[in-house]
C-alpha cells in the first residue's frame, strides 16, 4: 500500500529527490504553464535587475508538486544570484537562522520551503531581517546578557507554502510578490511529459505522453513520476522499445490508477464519503480518523484535486461529496477497495 501511494502523492519522495535536479527546468524559458505568475516574474526580475537591487521577498504558494522550489531556483539564476535553500521543520531555533542569514550574499536567495510550518519565535525573528535586513540576537545568559544587533546584505526570501491560509499576517505582509500556483491543463503536463522523456531518453508517442498527462492530476511531480513508471513498465515487461497509449493503459492498472488519475485513496476517501457518512458534510478530522489518515495529508495531498475537478466541495459543516464523484465510484464497483 505504502509504495502504491506514493505513486500519486504529489509530495516528493527520495527518488522524485534524484531526478528533479535532472529533470528541472533550470531557465525560465523551459518552465511549462503558469503564464501570468512568469509574465509577472519576468516585469519584477527585470525591474529589480535595471534598479540594481535584489528582487523582492516573494511567496509560491500552491498544492505540493507544482514547481514552487522550481522557480525560486529559476528567480535565482535569472538574478544570477546564489541560493540557499532550508525549510520550516528544519529550523527549528531561531539560532539556526543566525549562520544562515549572516552568511548570505548581497541579493543571495533563501528559499523556506514549507514557511507556514517555522515556529513562531523562529518567525518573529526573521520580520526584522526581513524588513531592513537587520537581526538582534541575544548571547549570554542573566545579568551577562547582551543584546547584538547585526546588519545583514539586503537578500531576497523566496518562501513556499501549500497553505497560506495558515500564514501569519504579519509574515504574509512582509513579502513584496505573491504567486498562487494552479494545477496544469493537460497540454501543459503531456509538454512536460513529453520533455523529460527526451532528458529520460524514452521514446514515447504523443497520445502516450498525453495519456500519462490526463492521470497526473494537474501534477508535473506525479507526471514525471508516472513516466518513470511507465519506463520501468516497458523495460520489464514488454518487448516495445517506444511507449504507447496501450502500454500506458497496461502500466497504469497495474498501478490501480484510473483514466483521471485517481487511486485507491482517492477512492477509500470517496467511498467512505458515500457510504458512511451519506454524501456528508462530514467533517475533515472525523474523514481522517476514519481512513485512519493525519488530517494535514488529506487538506494538502488528497482533497485540492478532488476540488478542483468537483468531486469534492468544502461547506461551512464540512467537505460534501458530489453527485459526478458518486457516479465516478458507481462506474468503479467492481473495483472495490475497503467499504
Ligand atoms: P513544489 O516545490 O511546488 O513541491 P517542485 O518545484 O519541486 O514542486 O516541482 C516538482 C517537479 O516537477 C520538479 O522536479 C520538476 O521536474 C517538475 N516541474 C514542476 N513544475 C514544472 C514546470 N512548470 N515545467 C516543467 N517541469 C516542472
Amino acid at each position: 500500500m505504502e509504495e502504491k501511494r506514493k505513486i500519486i502523492f504529489s509530495q516528493e519522495t527520495d527518488e522524485d529527490q534524484v531526478y528533479s535536479i535532472s529533470l528541472r527546468p533550470s531557465k525560465i524559458d523551459d518552465f511549462v504553464g503558469q503564464k501570468d505568475v512568469i509574465n509577472n516574474l519576468l516585469v519584477s526580475i527585470k525591474a529589480a535587475k535595471q534598479r540594481k537591487e535584489p528582487i523582492e521577498h516573494v511567496l509560491f504558494s500552491g498544492p505540493p508538486g507544482l514547481g514552487k522550489t522550481t522557480l525560486a531556483n529559476i528567480v535565482a539564476q535569472e538574478m544570477g544570484a546564489r541560493i540557499t535553500i532550508t525549510s520550516g521543520p528544519a529550523i527549528e531555533r531561531a539560532g539556526d537562522l543566525i549562520g544562515i542569514l549572516t552568511s548570505l550574499e548581497v541579493g543571495d536567495v533563501l528559499f523556506i520551503d514549507e514557511i507556514h510550518r517555522l515556529s513562531k519565535v523562529v518567525e518573529e525573528f526573521l520580520y526584522p531581517a526581513m524588513e531592513s535586513f537587520k537581526i538582534d540576537f541575544v548571547v549570554d545568559k542573566g545579568p551577562y546578557a547582551k543584546t547584538i544587533n547585526f546588519n545583514l546584505k539586503p537578500f531576497t526570501l523566496i518562501g513556499a507554502t501549500t497553505r497560506s491560509g495558515l500564514l501569519a499576517s504579519p509574515l504574509r505582509d512582509r513579502f513584496g510578490i505573491f504567486h498562487h500556483l494552479e494545477f496544469y491543463a493537460p497540454e501543459e503536463l503531456t509538454a512536460i511529459v513529453t520533455k523529460s522523456a527526451q532528458k529520460l531518453n524514452v521514446a514515447i508517442s504523443p497520445d502516450a505522453a498525453l495519456e500519462i498527462a490526463q492521470r497526473s492530476r494537474g501534477t508535473p511531480r506525479i507526471a514525471n513520476r508516472l513516466l518513470r513508471r511507465v519506463r520501468d513498465y516497458v523495460q520489464v515487461k514488454s518487448s516495445e522499445k517506444k511507449v504507447e497509449k496501450s502500454i500506458v493503459i497496461e502500466a497504469m492498472k497495474t498501478l490501480r490508477i484510473d483514466e483521471i488519475g485517481l487511486d485507491d485513496i482517492d477512492r477509500r476517501l470517496m467511498e467512505a464519503m458515500h457510504r458512511i457518512y451519506k454524501g456528508g458534510p462530514v467533517g475533515i478530522e472525523t474523514l481522517a480518523a476514519t481512513l485512519n489518515e493525519e488530517v494535514d495529508t488529506l487538506v494538502d495531498v488528497i482533497e485540492p484535486y478532488l476540488l478542483k475537478i468537483g468531486f469534492l466541495k468544502r461547506t461551512q459543516r464540512g467537505r460534501e461529496l458530489s453527485p459526478a464523484a458518486v457516479q465516478h465510484i458507481g462506474a468503479k464497483k467492481g473495483d472495490n477497495v475497503l467499504f
